[in-house]
């Protein structure tokens, strides 16, 4: 371990390239399975390097691996383990060559053949003495989901976040993306954004051109690091929180009152509303979208209050009632 380089420029043993790779076991991208590769090592390369200082005792944990583009990028910066988690079995050949490759480097190459949205990260990473980095580049559909599962976890301080300075480092749409990090005031403002910024601090690293991705997707793509905060913004349960967001934002275009009143049963709905408005000192006829993430978690904060003291207000669920009368 003391002949560990710690530069980003460690050369693995020679290995035919993704692209020959793909061809040799036949590995097209599928498209139900949305996949589309990165060939390109610089931009591999830049996707880790935006994960930022890896040291030799932290783990690594890929996400959608497939031919092992990124893993390549991972496996240079020489964490000692490194974990890949893959639905897609046919990329088992692969990866295991480069468990191989890995080998001498003395890092642990741990392969899964696992949906990542039911993967039990606890189980296979029981020790906590580890800094953990998560890192991948996913079918956009998967890494919106994962993403909010993962801020349930952060909130919980459980699975990966059991540390607080587990980052992750993901690839979204284009548009997505800048919906994650978009500020107050900003055009791209949304329920995405909000959340994100409760426990998180994401930051914009790149945008990759949607050419750079074999099949070429029809969107550009965006990588953003997600950083969890220190301290995050409220202690709230997930539950509770992503609940009155939601609400708040269902109506985006109307004044925030209107989502957030739906929270509550038709009978006392307006001056409930008016009370929790007032108690939390936000004005009622902003917009959603102009709204701090403060202000929601003020409101979040009244709305924690009153169900508590009102079990019909906790146990109501508007969707249920509206598709009863629809
Ligand atoms: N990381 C590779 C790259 O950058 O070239 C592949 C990227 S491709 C967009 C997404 C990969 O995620 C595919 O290999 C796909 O099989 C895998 N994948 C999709 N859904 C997954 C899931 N739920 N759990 C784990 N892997 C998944």
């Amino acid at each position: 371990a003391a002949a560990r380089v710690l530069t980003s420029g460690m050369r693995l043993p020679p290995l035919p390239t993704i692209r020959d790779l793909v061809k040799l076991y036949k590995l097209q991208a599928m498209k139900q399975l949305s996949q589309n590769f990165l060939m390109d090592e610089r931009l591999t390369d830049k996707i880790v390097k935006s994960a930022g200082r890896i040291d030799p005792r932290d783990v690594v944990l890929e996400v959608g691996p497939g031919p092992g583009g990124i893993t390549r990028s991972i496996l240079r910066r020489q964490p000692q383990r490194l974990m890949l988690v893959e639905k897609d079995p046919r990329f088992t050949e692969t990866l295991e060559l480069l468990r191989e490759c890995a080998q001498p480097l003395e890092i642990q190459v741990d392969i899964y053949h696992a949906d990542i949205l039911r993967f039990n990260i606890e189980q296979h990473l029981p020790d906590t003495t580890q800094r953990v980095h998560l890192i991948g580049n996913l079918p956009f559909s998967i890494s919106t989901r994962l993403l909010i599962n993962w801020y349930a976890d952060l909130a919980a301080r459980r699975g990966a976040f059991r540390r607080n300075d587990t980052c992750m480092t993901l690839t979204f749409q284009k548009e997505v993306a800048e919906r994650i990090c978009a500020q107050l005031g900003s055009e791209q403002r949304c329920r995405l954004s909000v959340m994100s910024q409760i426990w998180t601090e994401p930051v914009m690293k790149f945008i990759i051109p949607g050419k750079a991705f074999v099949p070429k997707p029809k969107v550009d793509v965006g990588v953003v690091k997600l950083i969890p905060l220190k301290r995050p913004k409220t202690d709230l349960p997930f539950e509770l929180v992503e609940r009155v967001v939601r609400h708040i934002f269902n109506m985006r275009q109307k004044y925030c009152r209107r989502g957030f009143s739906t929270l509550f049963p038709p009978d006392g709905r307006e001056e409930a509303t008016q009370m929790l408005f007032h108690q939390a000192d936000v004005q009622d006829t902003l917009r959603p979208f102009e709204l701090s993430v403060d202000e929601c978690l003020r409101l979040a904060h009244v709305y924690a209050d009153y169900a508590a003291a009102n079990p019909e207000v906790a146990s109501y669920d508007y969707r249920a009632q509206k598709i009863a009368i629809d």
